[in-house]
């Protein structure tokens, strides 16, 4: 999407996306010392981050093995 030179919205030029990789929900600058749109995702995003250096040592296929529960 292009950016628009002439927008009015200063909020959603300045909103970036939730720290979350599952997430869709975008941060308004209002909130912008917060690096995700709730605890829930906090916590769910340092789960991932945690888990893909574990797992970064395997190849996929293994990985949706494990994930999947064998
Ligand atoms: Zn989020």
């Amino acid at each position: 999407m292009a950016m628009e030179a002439n927008t009015t919205d200063l909020d959603t030029v300045h909103a970036f996306s939730c720290g979350n990789p599952l997430c869709a929900e975008t941060i308004s600058r209002t909130r912008s010392w917060h690096r995700f749109c709730s605890d829930d995702c906090k916590q769910q995003a340092s789960i991932i981050r945690r888990a893909a250096a574990l797992l970064n040592v395997l190849a996929d296929a293994e990985v949706l093995k494990i994930v999947r529960g064998g």
